[in-house]
């Protein structure tokens, strides 16, 4: 046994779909966070953007839920989820948060994200021995790669703030 197969323990379609359709499901609340989170931020650009990415994985695993009609997809309880680490490859860190965030955060936040995505997959094409599941793996890891470079040309046009960023020179006011 490939102890890199074993990392990802994914043997089956169902078993890849039902991973795919959790990371796709995540990345929407991610993307509807963060246009919420730029909205505060008073960035309405950045905000519509990551709603069209909200609703572009929205759309994916809407597809990858049509692909499964008829399979049977297993339960997996999220603390089963064949992840590195405990959240799913495209989640975020809620703690990480700020109210001050800066498009420069949020898009380095989902940068990770989606190359987390990205290697979840591509992992799977390398060590995957069931053609199937190599084929359809490849299919989102070209996808997630799609993500990554999107949100990477973003990035350089959104570079970082200065160090002080997150002095706020306004704290909200606690009314009495
Ligand atoms: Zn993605």
């Amino acid at each position: 046994m490939n102890a890199t197969a074993t990392a990802t323990g994914i043997a089956t379609l169902p078993e890849l779909l039902a991973h795919a359709l959790a990371i796709e499901v995540e990345a929407e609340e991610r993307y509807a966070l963060l246009a919420d989170q730029m909205e505060v931020h008073n960035n309405p650009q950045l905000a519509t953007l990551f709603r069209k990415l909200s609703e572009i994985e929205g759309r994916h695993a809407r597809q990858i839920e049509q692909r499964a009609a008829g399979l049977d997809l297993p339960e997996i309880a999220p603390w089963d989820y064949r992840w590195d680490d405990a959240d799913s490859p495209e989640s975020i860190d809620m703690t990480s948060l700020h109210y001050l965030m800066t498009p420069h955060h949020a898009l380095r936040m989902a940068l990770a994200a989606e190359e987390r995505a990205a290697r979840f997959f591509e992992r799977l094409v390398e060590t995957a021995d069931n053609e199937d599941v190599k084929n359809l793996a490849a299919e989102f890891a070209e996808e997630e790669r799609a993500h990554v470079n999107l949100v990477r040309e973003l990035l350089a046009r959104h570079p970082e703030p200065d160090s002080d960023w997150d002095e706020d020179m306004d704290p909200p006011v606690l009314q009495e």
